[in-house]
């Protein structure tokens, strides 16, 4: 049986870093040939990823976990261009990567060949380094398949234009998204300053040997047809969703009695009643929003769950949101005491286990697409309140391609200084728990995604493939 290593390197922050450990313990759960070595790159953000992974690492003898050490970070005068920053960071580790490469490759004392890296779709510039390797390479793609047609679509639509897009011009018609997009949901990176390390990202989507999206085949069938029509892409393979079903709780700050509060009030509420309010992982507001959203919520009268997180101050060197550590000081007079049983608000929410909760009847979310997939897996319907990122685009999707959110904002930008309004808020809120065809819907693409990564299933099948062809690429074919 010929045993093989694959070596991961993937980007830091939550949505990237979990995804790719929790698409890694897959790949070991389903063929017992293959073994892991992750090249973890450090959040320049404080976080409690470190144990976290450490934990994992140490839940599996064939996954091993290797530091690399910290560059210095890109001026901070570009955290304004969120992407930009992170993509220059990743540029400033790619001597680090390619020194703990060369360190492990010549410390190895085993005979298991490295068959292959697989590289987050921010650390594209870590591709020369795998080549000068002679390894190939493979993306993992924490976002979805309309998102990566966008990412093929992105360069020839550049060579057309040559900058970056204004509200004017007209839809984009991206082969793989059914509705044209308008140019205000298009990922927030292409106009905040970012748009040509952006553009540098894309242009190397098409150097991979393969593709692996955490999405399934019967969620994104259109944008899976495009690419078969393009002779251009790499095989691409759906393997999603993939979740962390189980150890979220563990990469939180949330001790037990925290998570007990807000599970033991959920208990305590009748089936599908709760609106959950939960914007990721950088989702913030202003007080002045964070008062509409009170308000909105009070006249909606339904019962609610808001994990509440609060925008760093204007002088504030860091995007990070922060917990709020005086509800009275920010929420309207009277209002904690009127909504006293009908609604809880806390920080950082155990999401997953909250969507999971038969209480829980909607969500209000950013529209990361970690938490689309939690609520479709869930069956829980979302209301779209898009923040930074691809969300608009996401939320723009879920909406008007799939017909799987209910829409509230799809242009909607965090820092834009805009304040969404509590009549608003109110009505979304109203309208998604009064949504019985919707919620039939969403329950059953949540029965289709849970389907595709059973045995036998879409996703279980694409990832087969994927084992095979690295195999298949790297001893040949007998
Ligand atoms: N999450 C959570 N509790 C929170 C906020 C977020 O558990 O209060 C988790 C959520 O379940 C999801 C991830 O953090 O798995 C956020 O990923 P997503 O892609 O949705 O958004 P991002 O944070 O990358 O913008």
């Amino acid at each position: 049986m010929k045993k093989a290593e694959l070596v991961f390197i993937p980007a830091p922050g939550a949505g990237h870093l979990v995804s790719a450990l929790q698409f890694g313990k897959r790949l070991l759960r389903r063929d017992d040939r293959i073994s892991i070595t992750v090249l973890a790159i450090k959040s320049a953000a404080p976080s409690s990823l470190g144990s976290y992974t450490e934990a994992l690492v140490a839940s599996d003898s064939r996954l091993q976990l290797i530091d690399v050490p910290q560059a210095e970070l890109p001026p901070l005068e570009f955290a304004k261009s969120p992407a930009k920053f992170f993509i220059l960071n990743i540029e400033n580790h790619v001597a680090n990567v390619r020194e703990a490469l060369t360190n492990y490759v010549s410390s190895r004392s085993n005979s298991v060949p490295i068959v292959g890296v697989v590289l987050d779709f921010f650390c594209v510039s870590m591709i020369d380094v795998v080549n000068e390797f002679s390894l190939p390479s493979y993306l993992f793609m924490t976002s979805n398949a309309g998102y990566l047609s966008f990412m093929f679509h992105f360069p020839a639509q550049d060579s057309r234009t040559g900058r970056p897009p204004k509200d004017a011009d007209p839809d984009w018609l991206i082969p793989g998204i059914i509705p044209p997009v308008p140019t205000k949901v298009l990922p927030v990176s292409l106009t905040d300053g970012s748009y040509y390390n952006y553009l540098g990202v894309a242009s190397r989507f098409r150097d991979f040997k393969g593709i692996i999206e955490n999405t399934c085949v019967e969620l994104e069938t259109h944008a899976f047809n495009s690419y078969s029509k393009d002779q251009t892409t790499p095989p691409v393979y759906p393997v999603g969703p993939v979740l962390d079903l189980n150890d979220g709780q563990a990469r939180s700050n949330l001790n037990q009695e925290q998570r007990d509060r807000i599970m033991n009030w959920l208990d305590d509420q009748p089936e599908e009643s709760v609106v959950f309010l939960c914007f990721g992982s950088m989702g913030s507001f202003t007080e002045e929003q964070v008062r509409e959203i009170a308000q909105g919520l009070e006249q909606s009268g339904q019962r609610f769950l808001w994990s509440l997180r609060l925008t760093p101050p204007k002088d504030s060197k860091t995007l990070t949101p922060i917990d709020c550590s005086n509800l009275e000081e920010v929420m309207p007079d009277g209002f904690l005491e009127r909504t006293r049983g009908r609604g809880l608000i806390c920080g950082w929410a155990p999401q997953v286990e909250v969507l999971s909760h038969k209480a829980t009847g909607s969500f209000v979310s950013h529209c990361g697409w970690n938490s689309l997939l939690e609520s479709l897996w869930h069956g829980v319907p979302v209301v779209t309140w898009p923040m930074y990122a691809e969300q608009q685009l996401n939320a723009f999707r879920m909406v008007k391609e799939l017909g799987l959110g209910l829409e509230m904002r799809l242009d909607y930008r965090r820092g834009s200084g805009e304040v969404v309004k509590a009549d608003e808020i109110g009505r979304a809120v109203a309208s998604v728990m009064e949504n019985r065809e919707l919620r039939k819907k969403v329950k059953e693409m949540g029965v289709v995604s849970r389907k595709a990564v059973e045995d036998g299933g879409s996703s279980s099948v694409s990832l087969g493939q994927f084992i095979e062809d690295v195999m298949k690429n790297h001893f040949g074919s007998d």
